[in-house]
Order: C-alpha cells, then structure tokens, then sequence
C-alpha cells in the first residue's frame, strides 16, 4: 500500500462504499489521511457498570453473557438485546435494526461499548452504543476521543475509521516539509504526528497540538504567498494620476445627491493611491446600496482628466450592462466617451468596440470577461475597476491581473470582508470601507414566514403589486451544503428538502398563484440575450414578479421593487441572503424580505432568526465566517487562494507565527530554496499572485 492506493482497493470496502467515499472526495489512501474529522465524542471515561449514571456519555468493558436477535412484530425491524457485566454488575444493551450485530459478536466477548447511559425500570441500559472487542493495542472507535467525520448518507462512522486507523502507517512516511528551525521558532510538532494526532489524539495535549500544527500550514501558505506577492509587487510601476481637484470638485457637486462621509474618505483615498507611481491595490467594501459605483466614478473621471483610459469590469452581463448605464448617466454632462463590450454583442460590433479601446477611441470601457478573452490592448491603459472580483473564476482573474499589469487596480465588492481576513488573503491590499448608507432609506422589514402563513404572504405580495410595486422570488436550484448538512452531506436527494426548481415555482405562480399578474423567470441557463430582455422588462415594469436563481445576486438595481421572497433560504449563506435583501428597499418605499425554509434544523432556523434581526452586512458576514469559513464565504476555496480546513480568522497567534515563518523564509529564499520549491510544487498552476 502506498499513497496512490485506491480506496477501491483497499480490504473490505465494496462498490458501493467505494462510491460513497468517491462522493466525499476521497479516492486514494492519501485522500484518507487527510480527511480530518471535524469533531470528537469523548468517549474516554470507562465506568464500571454499577456506576452507571443515567445522560452521561459513558464506555464501559464487559463480558457478553447473552445476545439475541429478534424481529419486531409491529415494525417488522431487528431487535438484538444483549447483556454485559464487569466485576461491578451487568447492564443492558439493545440495538435496532443491526442484524449484523449477532454475527460478530458473540457469547464470551469481551467489548468496550460507547454511548448514553438510560435506565428505566428494570436498571441501567445502553441504546445503540459503538461496540468494539477489546484489544490490547488499543481501541479505534471506543474508548478514547473518537473522530467524528463528516459522512454521507449510508457510510458509517466506523467504515470512514477503520479505513483511516487501516491507511495511518503511512503518515510516518510523510517527510518533514518545514525546516527544523522553523518548526522550533514557533514550536510545532512534526508533520507526521500530527497527521496521526487529529484523527487518533492520545489525549487533549496531542489533539491541541496536532490540530495547531496543521492549521499553522494552511496559514503558512497563505503568508508565504502574501509575502511574496508583496515583494513582486513593490518593484512594479504604474503612472501616476495627479489629482485634478477643481474639475473633481465641480463633479460631485454636480451630482444628483451629495455624498456620504465614506464614500468621500473612500474616494479620497483612491485619489491619493492613484497619484502614486506604486500601482494601486485597493479594494471597496461596502454593503449593497452603499453607493460604490459613483466613488469609482470619480476615479475614472479622474483617469480621463489625465489622459488615461479606464475599464471596468462585471462578473454578469446583467451587471455590465448596469454600469455602463450609470456611467453613461453619471457623465453625461461631461465628454467622456463610454463604451460597452461583453460576449453577446455580434462579432462586427465587438471588433469595432474593440478597434476603439485599441485606438484610444474609447475612454471608459465597461464590460464581462469578455474583456480578457477578446482581442483588447488599451490605448493607455490607467485604471482597472473590478467589480465583485470574487465572483470571477481563477484563470479570469489571473487574465485581469496579467491585462491590468501597470494600471492601478480597484476592486469592488457588497460582500464585506474584515480588514484582518482581506489582509491575510491579499497581504498587500488597501481596504477602504463605506460604513454607512446613503440617507432617506427606509428599513427593510425581515421576516420569516411559517409554512401555514405562506397564502397570507401571496395575499402581501398580490397587494404590493397592486399598489405598483415589483417583487422578486429567489429559489435555490443547486443544493448546497450548510451547516445543518456537516454531518451528513445528503447523498440522495431528500423529498422534503427538495428545492424548488425556477421554472416549476414560475409554472406555479403565475398559473396558479398570480394568474392575474405578469410573471417572468431568469436563470443561469438562459442566454445573455434573453436575460438582458427579461432584465429591461422588469426594469420597465412589464414583469410584476420575477422568479429568479441567483443570477440576481449582486448588484442588480429595482428602485421600484419592494418584496424580496426568498424559497429554501436555509440553503443559501447569510452574506449572500443580504446581498439578496439589498435587491430591495432601493428607493423610498418601504420594502420586505420574505423567507421561507424548506428545513425545520434548530441551527438553521436560530441562523435565519439572526438575519431576521441584523441589517449589518458586517455582522452578517462575520457570523458567516464562524459558520461557514472564509473559503465559502469569499470563493476563494477551489482558487487556493484560501484554503482553510481547519485554522479560523480567531488563531490570532498561530497567524502571527505564520506571518514570522513566512518572513523568514522570503528573506532569506536561498537558505530555504527546497521549501520554496515545495510551495510551488504543490501551488502547481495556482499562480503566485
Ligand atoms: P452599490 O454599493 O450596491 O454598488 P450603487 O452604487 O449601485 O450601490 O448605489 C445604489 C444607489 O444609491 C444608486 O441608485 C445610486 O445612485 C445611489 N446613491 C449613491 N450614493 C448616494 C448618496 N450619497 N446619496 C443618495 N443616493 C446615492
Ligand atoms: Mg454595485
């Protein structure tokens, strides 16, 4: 056996367990080894039996003096009884449903058993506990802190152990990747045994200690790729773009409203970047409707004062569109040549919009990836805006670093992220943060509507369109994992939670439920042409209700919309819910977010009730990450950007000694030039950015 190993063929694991396992991502022997559990029963204690108190969580060793299977005559289910004693008395022990059970087990055993200690008339009892024979070696499922994994639906506890306790040799063949000093500069445990430690610890000790030494590498990396980004980057130029205060001036106060405090600070502080000849890299957080378009507006304005040509880019097409939109409004007055480029305009246009950037011809440029992959090179390049950048795949936003290469970089993004977490994911990225919402907006009213009340939330909505409002109904199509889901990652699609599908929730309501009102429906599949069009109508008020996957996510701009409802709201993160939420309450009219849960999960329903109370997107994305990790929260899983499986924002300590590591390592990349190799070795294409 070694790494590469198939989990096929390893002893005793089936097809079909094989699959389940394939489910969870792991195929060979090293996908074993680091599956790491993400809890542990404590199953340490050892009682003797006459000690037994009942709710405790118990093991006890025993001798089997009975065991026997019968059939239930009502549920028609297995019923195995057996009865165990130690020196210190006997106790009961009943499983369901196990048939098994009675084929390896048998009179004269002695077991460990794990689980709650009962007792009901007749004395003490144990319900189902984990049973394992005793050995001298040591036990693997009772016993001690027992791993708990996450699993799916037909794979055991005990399936996902026995294979891991079968694979672990093979950890003490793992080399040591750290060097000896590093490990002592911030005292860790070899790599090795801290492999065998999160999944089998001999005690509390060897678990803190295995688990901080696997975190303190996932930190690692990322400090070390923050480092070195840091470093490649203070050698690059940009030009510089001198602040032109009167014609700025005279800009904003042209402007339709006057702006916020940030958003003043914000756009202050790009203008101060942007003079420099050190590139910008500087990203807005704001919370959605907190009016991030207009300060890069100003940017851009301030670009085409000094000669330079500006682009700006939306992950959607629908978002491109918007922006061009607001752009073409915003600078109306001025003469400032803005252009449009995204994938679904015909070949001829594109090639004529594209001569133009090429040409100069072309100031501003809003538009999708489109930018990247069709033949584009800037006249004179200055400023790069880049909206919701998380929303890009890997490769684009490597294309839009390598395009940008020499231009001040602007990123935009509603999905508010901690100074600290921005730091540790881009080490050298400039946060300016627009905290406050531009005045005269109304509350949105959140609720959580009971599944007995959703024909009195029809009613709501019927009235609210009546009144000339619009409304959107967000169903989630894909299943995604939540934390209600950890535990067991539903394999086969359960009934009850089945998600409504757009296009049976747009047959529902607008035959059934609204016949007498206009419903229209958009989802990922649709062409962008037909999205644009659903998109005018609505904008247009030609739809009333539009039924939506998440494609309406971010940025998309309703003023006249005033009910968000929102079908299997446990599905979706709560950052992504509030970027939801923000669709509405965009103008003066008093606005509604509606949620529905197709799950009864007390966790899911407490993480509702605290979106239900919370408009702060900051708060709302903090708990997302206590909840979820910031892998999920930010997309930066799959990029490798941030692949954090186990280390959390909270480490403060094991992020600082990180950091050190990191900075000695690239301070001296001689000394360390076989860590380096290592890094990059594994990084594989994930390119340094
Ligand atoms: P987001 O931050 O979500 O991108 P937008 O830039 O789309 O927000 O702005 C949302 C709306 O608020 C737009 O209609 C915009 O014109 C308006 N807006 C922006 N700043 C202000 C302000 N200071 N006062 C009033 N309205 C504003
Ligand atoms: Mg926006």
């Amino acid at each position: 056996m070694d790494f590469k190993t198939r989990v096929a063929e390893l002893g005793g694991v089936g097809k079909k367990t094989f699959k389940k396992f394939e489910y969870l991502g792991v195929k060979t022997a090293k996908d074993l080894l680091y599956y790491f559990p993400f809890r542990y029963e404590d199953y340490r204690k050892i009682v003797p039996i006459a000690q037994l108190q009942a709710g405790e969580l118990v093991t006890i060793c025993g001798q089997v003096e009975l065991i026997a299977s019968k059939k239930s005559f009502r549920s028609r289910k297995t019923i195995t009884e057996a009865l165990v004693s130690d020196k210190s008395g006997s106790v009961r022990i009943v499983w369901f449903n196990q048939p098994f059970i009675t084929k390896n087990i048998h009179v004269g055993d002695i077991l460990y058993l794990s689980g709650k200690a009962q007792a009901d008339m007749l004395g003490p009892k144990l319900t189902s506990p984990i049973y394992e024979k005793y050995k001298k070696e040591g036990s693997t499922h009772t016993a001690r802190l027992v791993p708990i994994y996450p699993t799916t639906h037909g794979l055991t506890q005990k399936q996902i152990r026995f294979l891991i306790s079968h694979v672990m040799g093979l950890a003490a063949k793992i080399k040591e990747w750290l060097p000896a000093n590093i490990l002592e500069q911030a005292d860790l445990i070899p790599f090795s045994s801290a492999l065998y430690g999160i999944h089998f610890p001999t005690d509390d000790n060897d678990l803190k200690l295995s688990t901080d030494r696997l975190k303190f590498d996932e930190l690692f990396l990322i400090q070390l790729r923050a480092e070195l980004a840091r470093q490649e980057k203070s050698t690059l130029q940009a030009p510089p773009i001198s602040f032109k205060e009167d014609k700025i001036k005279e800009f904003v106060s042209s402007l339709p409203f006057t702006l916020t405090k940030s958003q003043k600070i914000s756009a202050w502080e790009i203008l101060q970047d942007i003079a420099k000849t050190k590139p910008m890299n500087r990203l807005v957080s704001g919370d959605v409707g907190s009016g991030k378009t207009v300060v890069a507006a100003i940017a851009i304005y301030n670009a085409f004062l000094n000669g330079y040509q500006a682009a700006m880019m939306a992950p959607t097409e629908i978002l491109a569109q918007q922006h061009y939109q607001s752009l073409q409004k915003l600078f109306s007055k001025l003469n400032i040549r803005v252009g449009l480029l995204t994938g679904s305009q015909t070949g001829k246009l594109k090639k004529e919009i594209v001569a133009d950037i090429n040409d100069g011809k072309i100031d501003v440029v809003v538009g999708t990836h489109a930018l990247l992959v069709e033949n584009v090179s800037f006249y004179k390049l200055g400023l790069v805006v880049v909206d919701e950048q998380h929303r890009f795949g890997v490769e684009q936003r490597k294309l839009i670093k390598q395009k940008g290469l020499g231009a001040h970089f602007l990123s935009m993004t509603a999905t508010p992220i901690p100074r600290s977490l921005a730091l540790m994911i881009y080490g050298d990225l400039d946060v300016s943060i627009i905290n406050e919402m531009p005045p005269g907006r109304k509350k949105i009213i959140t609720k959580m509507v009971e599944p007995a009340k959703r024909e009195k939330a029809y009613q709501f909505i019927h009235d609210q369109v009546k009144l000339g409002r619009q409304v959107f109904v967000i169903c989630s199509l894909i299943e995604q994992k939540d934390e209600a889901e950890i535990e067991i990652i539903n394999y086969s699609a359960n009934p009850t939670n089945e998600k409504k599908s757009v296009l049976s929730e747009y047959e529902k309501l607008s035959q059934k439920v609204f016949p007498d009102l206009k419903v229209g429906y958009l989802h990922g599949k649709l062409k962008p042409t037909e999205k644009d069009k659903v998109m005018d109508e609505f904008k247009n008020k030609k739809i009333d209700i539009l039924v939506s996957t998440s494609v309406v996510e971010v940025g998309v701009d309703i003023p006249n919309a005033s009910v968000m409802m929102i079908e299997g709201a446990e599905s979706f993160g709560l950052a992504q819910l509030h970027q939801f939420r923000g669709r509405v309450g965009r103008s003066s009219h008093q606005s509604y977010c509606l949620l529905f849960s197709s799950s009864s999960s007390q966790k899911s329903s407490e993480r509702l009730k605290y979106f239900e109370s919370n408009s702060d997107g900051f708060k709302l994305a903090q708990k997302d990450l206590e909840i979820r990790g910031p892998g999920e929260v930010y997309g930066t899983e799959q990029s490798g950007e941030m692949n954090l499986r186990l280390a959390k924002l909270s480490d403060r300590e094991l992020i600082n000694k990180a950091r050190e590591a990191a900075k000695t390592i690239v301070l001296n990349p001689d000394k360390y030039s076989q860590v380096m190799k290592i890094v990059k070795d594994w990084e594989g294409q994930v390119h340094l950015e």
